[in-house]
């Protein structure tokens, strides 16, 4: 018979898992262990500022040191704690917003150099956080009009031999069924949303610039949407992983299902007769 602690361990193991999955506990573990690193280096730091033989001016360096880390620990553990907490009641705290930005923001760089530490596959963690962010974005309550939402997708969806030139022209997809931008141009047509075909982070910024979307639903690699996510500030984005059977950039794939349960989720009318604004 197993002893008592193995039971009462798997047991709160099987409760965790419950509370929050798998796939969004490795991003807010490894981001939870980069603020315990940063502890680490404020204790060092502060150690090194009490020291005695530091001339006055050394210590208010260490101590000034100090106090900006510790101000910023402060914050990201308050940020790490909304997360868990909208998580766990699927709730959004708007006054934690700003925390959370930091968590992220300063933290995942870190969280992601820890994953490398303990050979954490790189994409797993960015799955992770695509996960965590896109619950904090269900977390909130927003009904907008259709125009108000841009799909942001990559060219590389587009089958490779189409000579039809879609990234100036969406439109320019003759629509023969031979990829999914067709789905997706039934999708836009279908909502009245924006759609916007992007090779890269300059010509997605382009979109966003031009469009000034309130939301977005956004379909890339787990690398692309990271970046993507991190760069789009107040914007809420959706975050879609795109399938790659034949490798990274080229004839990759989607689920049109998905894309439209997150375009959906955006939609004051879901019913697909966009109501337009008065
Ligand atoms: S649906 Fe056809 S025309 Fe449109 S991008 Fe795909 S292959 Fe080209």
């Amino acid at each position: 018979m197993l002893p008592v602690s193995v039971h009462a361990r798997r047991r709160l193991k099987v409760k965790i898992n419950q509370l929050i999955p798998v796939r969004k506990r490795i991003f807010i573990g490894l981001l939870s262990a980069s603020i315990l690193c940063a502890g680490l280096i404020l204790a060092g730091i502060w150690h090194l500022a009490l020291n005695p033989h530091r001339t006055f001016w050394d210590q208010v360096l260490l101590l000034g040191l100090a106090g900006i880390l510790l101000g910023g620990l402060v914050v990201a553990a308050f940020g790490i704690g909304g997360m868990v907490v909208t998580i766990l009641y699927a709730r959004d705290i708007t006054v934690l917003h700003g925390p959370m930005h930091v968590a992220i923001n300063i933290f995942f760089p870190v969280a992601l150099a820890l994953g490398r530490v303990f050979n954490i596959d790189q994409d797993r963690i960015k799955s992770s956080f695509i996960e965590v962010n896109n619950y904090l974005v269900r977390s909130k309550a927003l009904k907008l009009f259709p125009e108000q939402v841009l799909l942001l997708a990559p060219h590389c969806l587009q089958k490779s031999n189409c000579p039809h030139k879609i990234t100036t022209d969406v439109d320019n997809c003759q629509r023969c069924g031979g990829c999914v931008v067709c789905d997706l141009l039934d999708l836009r047509d279908r909502y009245g949303i924006k759609v916007g075909m992007a090779t890269g982070g300059t010509l997605a910024r382009k979109y966003v610039r031009e469009y000034h979307p309130r939301a977005i639903v956004a379909i890339a690699c787990e690398r692309d949407l990271t970046s993507g996510i991190q760069d789009s500030d107040s914007i809420p984005v959706l975050g879609v992983t795109n399938e790659r059977p034949f490798g990274p950039c080229f004839n990759t794939c989607i689920r049109v299902s998905v894309v439209e349960e997150a375009v959906r989720f955006f939609l004051k009318d879901q019913t697909g007769w966009p109501e337009r604004p008065g």
